[in-house]
């Protein structure tokens, strides 16, 4: 199976599963969007309303930005790869709960582990926290840390949320420079990459 065919084959698990908490007031199952070859993940918050109606993560004013950064980093959006950390939107937009994230998070392991990804974007606190926990945004936003996840080696570089960005100017700068850097990371991690791969 190629990794189309197993994200699609979890996606139906997904939308069989009666016990995700947020299935019950939400129109979408808003599963993931764009490359499942990418090196790229990026890891946003949950679906909005726009999200919901389309079943699409980031189809709303934030994802217009998103496409925006992307743009400006010369990766397009169809070479990364877009999911949430829950993937039914929370009633009124309100924040995800913990019991929440934990019963998608096992649906976002196996999307991770599917993608494989060198490089992941965390969009928000809630994403930054599955990764590093206990830090603020403000102080490590831009800072690419490697992570073990899983017994991997990811490189995790946490964002501001882009709906933050439109809501204040001096986020929106700072998520521009942060994607700006992105095509450098994702230089790096690569390298390290083959590092390891001579060392084996
Ligand atoms: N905000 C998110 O975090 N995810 C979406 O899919 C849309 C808006």
């Amino acid at each position: 199976m190629n990794k189309s065919e197993e994200l699609q084959k979890l996606k139906e698990e997904m939308l069989k599963d009666e016990s995700l908490p947020l299935k019950k007031g939400a129109t979408n199952l808003v599963f993931g969007v764009r490359h499942p070859e990418t090196k790229i993940l990026l890891i946003g918050e949950g679906p909005g309303f726009n999200e919901d109606r389309l079943g699409e993560p980031f189809v709303g004013n934030a994802g217009k930005l998103l496409d925006s950064l992307l743009q400006s980093t010369e990766l397009p959006r169809k070479d990364v790869y877009i999911t949430n950390v829950v993937h039914h939107r929370p009633p009124e937009n309100r924040d995800p709960l913990p019991a929440e994230i934990s019963a998608y998070g096992v649906y976002l392991d196996k999307i991770i582990n599917i993608i494989n990804p060198k490089v992941i974007v965390t969009l928000g606190r809630f994403s930054m926290a599955k990764f590093l926990p206990g830090v603020f945004i403000s102080s490590i936003r831009g800072n690419p840390k490697i992570v073990n996840w899983m017994g991997k080696d990811i490189v995790v570089i946490a964002m501001y949320h882009p709906a933050a960005a439109l809501r204040r100017g001096d986020v929106m700068s700072m998520i521009k420079d942060d994607f700006r850097k992105l095509p450098e990371i994702l230089k790096e991690a690569n390298k390290q990459e083959i590092i390891q791969m001579n060392l084996i």
